[in-house]
């Protein structure tokens, strides 16, 4: 057989091109998506845990796939922010990346436990604090917050997350760590059944049973039992009862969705809304946003001056502070 060089060189063109097709498809994988422009007037996930558990269930996320959500969320440039920066305005992220807020109710065992390891207490890794622990010390860029809407004086398993020898050492722990502690009543009570004296007594309870562990520690925001408002709103945002004094900065929902930015003028911080983290919701959720990009709150990395882009600058609310620049793209 003879070897016609024309067809060789025709074949090791046709290769040429295959290698370099074949190169220009591995590095497209291996580059992230293209970063997404800042839009400080899109929306912002809070999320909403019960039990972190098995197996999993309606209310239950198991350790494993709340580990997964972290995973997801941080490879999809979402970064941990705080309920209380978020009602401040003062949303830290990084450029390019979106805040989400975690939030955990109930205080069931599983978000929060100790187990003894030679003789001494360490957090339990497969509880939802020892997990989240776990996952920002391996992505310190994450960022660190949640919010703990704990029950002080529900009976077990609810009562701060049910080991009694430790719950002075896991509300510290979370004060200490940059956690919020949030109101969620005394004991769960369905607000909208009771009068005035019933709702504060509740609220104002809640907070003095914290502060037995937490001393002058200062519920900043509520989360209403059942997602049921007193008949008055007013009655979960501020008073007097029982002796203590307490103020709330915002009002948590049980669902509704993704929520206004706090620069918008939907933003409404006593009906805050949120997403409750299980499996098809967040898939929802974090499927939405895939296809919606351009609804997505997306920081520019700068405190002091807030992105947004011009054909929705009239969503801006007007009680801004005034020292904060506004950039239009
Ligand atoms: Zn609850």
């Amino acid at each position: 057989m003879t070897r016609n060089p024309g067809v060789a060189f025709v074949l090791s063109i046709v290769l040429a091109i295959l290698i370099a097709l074949l190169l220009a498809v591995a590095l497209a994988a291996a580059t992230p998506a293209a970063p997404l422009p800042p839009n400080e007037l899109g929306r912002v996930m809070i999320l909403e845990y019960h039990k972190i558990d098995y197996p999993e269930e309606r209310w239950t996320r198991t350790p494993e796939n709340f580990r997964r959500d972290l995973e997801t969320l941080y490879a999809r440039r979402y970064r941990l922010a705080s309920l209380g920066a978020l009602v401040e305005r003062k949303v830290t992220v990084p450029a390019g990346t979106t805040p989400v807020v975690l939030t955990f109710d109930d205080s069931s065992p599983g978000q929060f436990r100790y187990i003894e390891k030679n003789g001494a207490p360490v957090i339990d890794p497969k509880s939802g604090v020892g997990i989240l622990e776990a996952f920002v010390r391996e992505h310190p860029d994450f960022g660190r917050a949640a919010t703990f809407y704990v029950l002080p004086g529900a009976s077990r398993p609810n009562r701060l997350f049910d080991q009694p020898e430790y719950e002075t050492r896991k509300l510290r722990y979370l004060v200490e760590q940059g956690y919020e502690i949030g109101n969620h009543t005394l004991w769960h009570a369905n607000l909208g059944k009771y009068p005035e004296s019933t709702v504060r007594a509740q609220i104002g309870e809640a907070q003095i049973w914290i502060q037995r562990h937490v001393p002058d520690y200062r519920t900043r925001t509520i989360a209403l039992p059942h997602g049921v408002y007193p008949k008055e709103t007013a009655w979960a945002l501020s008073g007097t009862a029982k002796g203590t004094t307490y103020r709330h900065d915002a009002i948590l929902m049980v669902a509704g969705g993704a929520a206004a930015s706090p620069f918008s003028r939907n933003f409404d911080p006593t009906h805050l809304p949120r997403i409750q983290a299980v499996e098809k919701d967040l898939a929802y959720w974090l499927g939405y946003f895939e296809k919606n990009p351009h609804e997505r709150f997306v920081s520019d990395g700068d405190v002091a001056a807030i992105t947004v882009p011009t054909a929705i600058r009239d969503r801006l609310r007007r009680d801004l502070p005034r020292d904060l620049r506004v950039i239009e793209r």
